[in-house]
């Protein structure tokens, strides 16, 4: 193992492993300690969703500038990352919806987003095997652009492209401590040595928390128990991923034709329990026939679990700690990690390096929880 680095980020997920490629690309020394194998974590357990459909302008802006990213990052990277543009049509439920709805879309169109308002008798252009009347929508909104991509092939894309560049990856090595003397970051101890450095990105995701407390930092962070099933593979019959606040409901049919979704459990569980349950897989079959009878006879092949991170207002925190230089925070994203982190590699990379960020994230910093000022995302399943 390396004796000294220039940052070293703590997580092998999407977020890590694509701030040390955009980290190596600008000559920085970086590595990447994860303590299982990459995408371990939320990652390899996520929707695979990528939306930019959002309440919150600073979600909405970091998804538009991830979208423009992912839609060259095959070609930046050298690697396949299964992205596709199916859209997302988000359900509209009732007059509330529909003013939040009219709200949210006029904002994400001054960020030049194209997205629209279906009436009802509009969304079985779009979404064809959806029973309008048994999901209870009265419109939807739809923005073709929105999509998914694969979160395995993408991490690993992001990991080989920083490899090449001098990224040192080290998997199955876990973070123990951070060195500090009380105002800057010395060092970080490791299952496998210790290695000096004055930047630590703290990208561990529902972990986070633990790897703060290491260097004495307090992060509001809370790790939310996600269930989500997947079914065998069929022809395909839909292409936008459909997703409804009200119902917490989200399902999308893959590249290879399962059906892929979740839903918020009856109970919600915090902490690290990892137990798939019944009531889920129930709740979840009975909502998503309810909006797509054509789905009662699919077999489910396999359901799982994995941890949101989640904050206060559901935004992530990013950028450096008051008060701890060189203490870099890169989580939070509570439910929606994957889609960002183009955008957020980029915007750390540059914080990093003393680049001009080309967009700002003072919003974004760990320091907002303190004075409580912060308007939570709304738009938010699972
Ligand atoms: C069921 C589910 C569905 C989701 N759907 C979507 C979706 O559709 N779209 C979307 O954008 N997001 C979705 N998300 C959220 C998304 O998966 C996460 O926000 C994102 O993957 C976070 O990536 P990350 O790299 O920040 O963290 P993670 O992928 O969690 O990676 C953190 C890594 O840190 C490692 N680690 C922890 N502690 C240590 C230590 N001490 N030493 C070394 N390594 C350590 C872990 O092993 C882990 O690999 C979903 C999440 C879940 C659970």
């Amino acid at each position: 193992m390396i004796e000294k680095a220039d940052v070293v980020i703590v997580g092998g997920g999407v977020n890590g492993c694509a701030l040390a490629y955009e980290l190596s690309s600008r000559g920085v020394e970086v590595a990447v300690i994860e303590r299982k194998h990459l995408a371990a974590g939320a990652t390899g357990r996520c929707g695979a969703g990528i939306r930019q459909q959002w309440s919150a302008k600073e979600n909405a802006a970091l998804a538009i500038e991830s979208v423009k990213i992912f839609e060259r990052l095959e070609e930046e990277l050298g690697s396949n990352i299964g992205l596709r543009q199916g859209g997302y049509l988000i359900a509209i439920h009732d007059e509330e919806d529909m003013k939040q709805a009219e709200k949210n879309v006029e904002m994400q169109r001054s960020l030049g987003l194209d997205v629209s308002i279906l009436e009802s008798d509009e969304i079985n252009d779009v979404v064809p095997i959806l029973d309008v009347e048994g999901m209870n929508a009265i419109g939807a909104t739809f923005c073709p652009t929105d999509g998914h991509a694969d979160p395995f092939k993408t991490t690993h894309a992001y990991a080989d492209a920083a490899m090449r560049k001098g990224a040192k990856i080290y998997k199955f090595t876990e973070v123990q401590d951070i060195v500090t003397d009380g105002e800057e970051i010395k060092a970080v101890k490791t299952s496998r040595g210790t290695i000096k450095t004055p930047v630590v990105v703290n990208a561990a995701g529902a972990w986070s928390k633990k790897i703060a407390e290491m260097a004495g930092i307090k992060l509001p962070n809370v790790p939310y128990k996600k269930e989500i099933m997947v079914t065998e593979r069929i022809a395909r019959i839909f292409d936008a991923m459909v997703i409804s606040f009200k119902d917490g409901i989200y399902f999308s049919q893959q590249e290879e034709g399962q059906i892929l979704g979740g839903i918020p459990p009856p109970e919600t569980v915090t902490g690290y329990e990892t137990m798939p349950t019944l009531p889920f897989l129930e709740h979840m079959s009975r909502t998503i026939t309810r909006y797509a009878p054509i789905l009662k006879h699919i077999n489910v092949l396999r359901q799982w679990t994995g941890f949101y991170d989640v904050t206060p207002d559901a935004l992530p925190i990013l950028g450096e700690v008051k008060g701890l230089k060189g203490f870099i925070q890169c989580n939070g994203f509570s439910g929606h990690g994957f889609m960002l982190s183009p955008m957020v590699a980029r915007l750390l990379a540059q914080l990093i390096t003393g680049e001009k960020l080309s967009l700002p994230i003072d919003r974004l910093n760990l320091e907002r929880f303190e004075k409580m000022e912060f308007e939570a995302e709304k738009s938010v399943v699972g």
